[in-house]
Parts: C-alpha cells; structure tokens; sequence
C-alpha cells in the first residue's frame, strides 16, 4: 500500500486524491482530510484520453484536467479496450467529480477495468434497469421507483405488508422491492466487487460509508434518498453522546411527522423474545429495538426461515442485514412498516444458499476477483450468475450454480442464459475447480489503493 501523499511529498502532502470506486462512477476530487483505509483495492491502473492527451488516473494533475473537462463540457474516453471507443461523462456531485460510463456500456469495458459491469441480464439488473430504475444522463443521478411508500399519507393506512414481495411485484420490474432496494443498493457502492486486497479490510464503518454515497447519488420520488435513509453508524462509548446527537439529527423526517417514513438498514443482533412479541436489536444500535408484535413475528419467521437458517448455521461467522421502512411511534421507538433480511458472508457479500456461500468462499481463498451477482426482485426459481469472474482474460466468466431439481422451465431459462455472448459461463458444483486466472493487463505499477478522505 503506497502513500499517494507521502509520494508527491512537500507541501502538496496535505492535500490527498480521491480515486475511489463508488457505484458505477470513478470519483476524483481533491481534498484536505484524514487518511482513511481503503476498502476498494487495488483496481488496476485506469487510462483515460482526456482534452486531447492520454492519462493514467494516478498523474500530477489529473483531477484538475478532469475538472477542466467537466467546465468544456469535453468527454473523456476510456483507454481499457483500444478496440472500442468507450466515451463517459463527467458529473459533479456533492463536491467530486465523478467520471462514469454512459448507462448500457459496463459490459463493453474490459473486465479489469473500473467501469466494467457483468452484463445485467446475467443478474436481477436487468429487469429492473431503466424502468424501477433510471439513469439521468445530464446529472449523473439515478431515480429509484419504490414499491414500498415513504409515506403513511392522510389515510394512516395500518401497515400490514411486512414483506412486499409478493409474486404481483417480484414478477415485473416496475418498482424496487424492499429486497430489490438493498441488493440494488448493494450492488451500486460497489459492495458486490471482490478483489483479494480486500481481505479483511471491510468493516461496518466501511460498508456504512458506501452506502450512504450510494444513496446519496440517488433520488426517490424527486428526494434524495440519502435523506430520506438511516444507517446506525459503529458504537464507540467515548462518542456516544455525540453518537446520539447525531442520530436524532438523522432522524429528523420521523421525528416532524408521525406520517413520514424511513428506511433503514443495518445488521441484525439478535431476534429476542419481548413482552408482548418479538424485537429485532440491530448492532450498534442496542437501546432502540424494533418491535413485533405476535402476529408479525410469526410472518417474519415464516417468510424468512431460509435466511435465519443460514445466519444461525456457521457459529456466528456471516452477518444477517436487515433492511426495512419504519416511522416513530408516541413512545419514540420506530416502527417496523415492511423489512427483509440478507445474509452475507464474514467480507460482506451476499449470500441465498450454502451452496453459494461455498462458492464465494472458494472464490475468496483461490484469491479471485469477482462481481458478485444479485436477485434484486426476481423470485428464486429464476436462474442468475452467482458471481462473475473479472480475473479470467479479455471476457468475464459467468458462473452459475448446479442445481439438482428436476425443473425444465428453470434449465431451459438457465440454458439460454448461458448461451448469451460477451462472457464465459460455466456451471459450478461444491468441490470443483474455478476456471483459471489470466492477466488482462499489460504490466503497469499498482496504484495506490488508498481512499483518501
Ligand atoms: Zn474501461
């Protein structure tokens, strides 16, 4: 790990570039701040022509000839794939500069580079892409359409859903699911990318932060979504009255108005019994629990048993996400309005079977880089790419789960799938080998890999 700091040296030690990987864009900005960790890794080095030169992110002065570009309205072209011309964007959002790859090209980049996308339609994306969600390509911004509401609206309507993935909604790709909300969520701060760097550096601080900056760069309903989200940040005692504070100013919308909602996300604690049902304790969070009544603790369970299964079956080691809508109640304690719950492994990558936590594990030891492959709102009888492979040469490689059932619809869908061009496929089953690695670059020095705040 290189200081990019340390290497300019002088006076210019004080200031830090940001190159980091949040959603689909490259973030480049300039600013004065502590050195953080990075979580991102190493990327590869990035290569751009930009006002009428060729440069690697990581030159003296990039941010500034990116910020030029951006006052010229000038479009960069990435450099990954000199066989395709590959123009993106530049945006400027909440004080960075972001370079992104216009919306439907990700597949098109070369699979080591920072704007490459598995091909949606190998994952839950597909669906969902330019309908529940859309790309504005003047600013940058994404609009989330949400089946759930963020409003009780004049009516109060008794909340009831608990879940909203019912078949009516999991069946087409108009509005996000709850669950669709968070994989998509997850996907977009770039939590679904592995790189062997990573090992060990995720934490909860760590995936907070990429959210919030993804759901900062989205709207719903014409509102930023990171308003309208709360994320309980890591407890520290000697903070936590500041801790505190903070909290209530995030908590603000629900605090004005016992009709509006929000959304939350965190990790589970414990499902513990309460007086009269259920609470869910979220970690970091252990003095405001949301409640259960009877009747919802039961359909909580009942819903989701596969989840809980695979959360109390590996001794503690993988961590369950819960992500919901709530508003407060008189007594100041939220009220659970629609939830799902998502197991991910120790790093922080999702996970609906063992036989794909398995997968990801063996993936993670062979020291692979990998996108990891999300359902958003597709029901789990239709077939998805587990992960895709970014490591295997000039294509990507799709890897699909073996599955044992006799199920036709779901070999011929399967089939099909694995006959789209662009990338490898291959189907994998516990014990077997991944295919091998190749370099897709031309030896460079690594870039620093630091996220610099
Ligand atoms: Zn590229």
């Amino acid at each position: 790990m290189r200081r990019f700091a340390d290497r300019i040296g002088g006076p210019l030690a004080l200031f830090r570039l940001t190159c980091s990987t949040h959603e689909y864009g490259y973030v480049v900005a300039v600013k004065l701040g502590r050195l953080l960790k990075s979580v991102q890794g190493d990327v590869g080095m990035q290569r751009y022509y930009i006002l009428e030169r060729e440069m690697d992110a990581e030159d003296e002065g990039f941010a500034s000839v990116v910020s030029q570009a951006y006052a010229l309205r000038e479009k960069p072209v990435c450099l990954c794939r000199r066989d395709e011309v590959l123009p993106l964007y530049i945006s400027f959002r909440h004080n960075q500069h972001v370079l992104s790859r216009w919306p439907g090209t990700g597949a098109k980049h070369a699979p080591g580079c920072e704007h490459y996308e598995a091909p949606d339609f190998l994952t839950g994306l597909g669906q969902v892409r330019g309908s529940a969600i859309v790309e504005d390509q003047d600013t940058g911004d994404t609009d989330l359409k949400f089946a759930f509401p963020l409003s009780r609206g004049p009516a109060r309507a008794a909340p009831a859903a608990l879940t909203n993935d019912k078949p009516s909604v999991k069946s087409n790709g108009q509005r996000l699911s709850m669950r669709g909300m968070l994989h998509y969520l997850w996907d977009r701060a770039q939590l679904t990318h592995w790189h062997p760097k990573m090992k060990d550096k995720r934490n909860w601080y760590i995936v907070r932060r990429a959210l919030q900056a993804a759901a900062l760069s989205c709207r719903a309903k014409g509102e930023n979504f990171g308003q309208m989200l709360f994320i309980p940040e890591t407890f520290r005692l000697e903070k936590k009255d500041e801790i505190a504070a903070r909290r209530e100013s995030e908590l603000m919308p629900v605090h004005a108005s016992r009709d509006a909602i929000m959304v939350v996300i965190g990790e589970v604690k414990s499902i513990e019994e309460a007086r009269f049902g259920e609470k869910i304790v979220l970690r970091h969070l252990p003095d405001w629990p949301f409640v259960l009544d009877k009747d919802m603790a039961r359909r909580f369970h009942r819903r989701f048993a596969v989840e809980q299964q695979l959360w109390n079956s590996d001794g503690g080691k993988c961590h369950l996400v819960m992500a919901g809508t709530f508003s407060l109640s008189d007594s100041g304690l939220p009220e659970l309005i629609e939830v799902t719950i998502m197991p991910v492994t120790e790093q922080w990558l999702p996970f609906e079977t063992l036989d794909e936590r398995r997968l990801i594990d063996k993936a993670i030891a062979d020291e692979r880089r990998f996108v990891k492959g999300l359902r958003v709102n597709l029901a789990r009888d239709v077939p998805i790419a587990s992960l895709s492979l970014t490591d295997t040469g000039p294509s990507a490689t799709a890897v699909f789960l073996a599955h044992n059932r006799v199920d036709p619809a779901y070999d011929e869908a399967l089939h099909a799938l694995m006959n789209t061009p662009g990338v490898e496929h291959i189907v994998w089953r516990t014990g077997a080998q991944l295919p091998s690695a190749r370099s897709t670059r031309t030896a460079r020095p690594a870039r620093s890999n630091l996220t610099l705040q």
